[in-house]
């Protein structure tokens, strides 16, 4: 998020979200590659249009863009359903630079022997995992032979503490990352009801329901007196692993299960393959969050459908993480070739995606969040790491993609209906 005083984090979240997502369309479609977007199937009919609609605003700016640089757009932004599934269903990281294929069914898997046994041990949740809402436990297949012949799992999402820039770390230390100030609104809903001083830590999901009573909807094992701090316990109990305890001054962030894998997968070759694999009964979307996708997409294994959900304080590893066991060295070197290359593409299609957004139907209240993002990039451009870092900030402030791209363009001048399109 940019710093200066006049910023509007709301709105500059709205905008780099949207910015990026639109630099990804654009370097799909001007490669002849369309792209899609999916939403649940079962929310069909109370969000298909508005769904199929604000899609259609990316496409109508994406296009346009190309339009207006003499490069002829040969794919379209599409609007879809990702897969209907059954318990156990999995999302996919293809890597295609090894030839490997989206697999004909997500719901039946194709796997080695050895990782049919811990798929089957996942899915039947007979292994520590986490399986609360939004649960996907990532997994790695490995068909090698030779070497490290073991499928990886269960790598269920982590809570961890973005770390300080003053403290000694052992990656280059990218970008600093944005705390909103002491003095901003958005501390607000943060203040634990009841309480005169007792804020939720940035970054955590539910923080913004401080001010709640509890949830009568939900369980409430710890007794938490809020909402916050009722989903932060039902998040425990619920098996996810909280690597230390954020303070005030610390963000919190949460790397998706898919995300890890993709690092073992890396480093185990080009014949293992990165999953995730809906676990528990409160994850719907068979689909990957955007910060995923941006993660995936840049590293060569795209995944087999996106949503516009939410993606909560999404994090990149910045540090070995094997749940249960110690770091190993060697894995410092695949997060950062594979951070970096992350970074590069962050870079390329923000910068991308804020040319399209000139150019685009910004709504009025949004455009001077564009040109102070615009602003900041320019300013930093020498820091390689800055894109990466807004987007992780963006996301810091927690939406779905399809509220804050319909916040930050306008609906299309044409609007010519999109088909939905199925691919299972
Ligand atoms: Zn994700």
């Amino acid at each position: 998020m940019t710093d200066y005083g006049t910023s509007n984090p709301g709105f500059e979240a709205d905008v780099i979200m949207t910015a990026a997502v639109l630099g990804l369309a654009v370097s799909y479609i001007k490669n002849l590659v369309p792209i899609r977007f999916d939403m649940d199937p079962r929310d069909k009919d109370k969000e298909w249009e508005l769904f199929k609609e604000v899609v259609q605003r990316l496409n109508s700016a994406a296009v346009g863009y190309l339009g207006r640089n003499n490069l002829l757009p040969s794919g379209t932004v599409e609007a879809g359903f990702a897969p209907l599934h059954t318990k156990g269903a999995v999302v996919v990281g293809v890597y295609h630079l090894a030839g490997q294929k989206t697999p004909d069914s997500v719901n039946e898997p194709e796997l080695s022997p050895k990782g049919k046994v811990l798929y089957e041990k996942i899915r039947n949740e007979q292994l520590p995992q986490y399986v609360g809402r939004g649960a996907y436990t990532g997994f790695v297949d490995n068909w090698n032979t030779v070497g490290d012949t073991d499928p990886v799992g269960p790598l269920s999402t982590v809570r961890f503490l973005v770390p300080q820039p003053d403290v000694p770390h052992e990656t280059p230390m990218p970008h600093p990352r944005w705390l909103p100030p002491t003095s901003s609104e958005l501390w607000r809903l943060r203040l634990r009801r009841n309480t005169q001083d007792l804020y939720v830590p940035w970054g955590m999901i539910g923080g913004d329901k401080a001010q709640n009573s509890p949830n009568t909807w939900m369980s409430n094992p710890t007794n938490a007196p809020n909402e916050a701090d009722q989903i932060t316990g039902l998040m425990k109990t619920q098996g996810m692993v909280f690597e230390g305890e954020p303070t005030l001054s610390d963000i919190a962030g949460y790397t998706h299960g898919m995300i890890q894998a993709i690092y073992k997968a890396y480093g185990l070759g080009p014949s293992a393959t990165p999953y995730e694999i809906t676990v528990g009964t409160e994850t719907t979307k068979l689909a990957s969050c955007v910060p995923c996708s941006l993660f995936m997409i840049s590293l060569g294994y795209p995944p087999t459908s996106i949503h516009l959900g939410r993606g909560e304080s999404w994090v990149p590893l910045l540090e070995p993480y094997t749940p249960g066991r110690s770091s190993e060295s060697v894995e410092r070197a695949v997060i950062r070739d594979l951070n970096n290359s992350w970074q590069d593409e962050c870079a390329e299609w923000l910068t991308l995606g804020l040319k399209v957004l000139d150019q685009a139907a910004v709504t009025d209240d949004h455009q001077a969040s564009v040109t102070a993002v615009r602003q900041y990039l320019d300013t930093n451009s020498r820091d390689k790491s800055v894109a990466s870092a807004l987007i992780l900030d963006a996301v810091s402030i927690h939406d779905s993609e399809l509220s804050r791209i319909s916040r930050t363009l306008n609906p299309a001048d044409s609007v010519e209906s999109i088909a939905p399109t199925h691919r299972w």
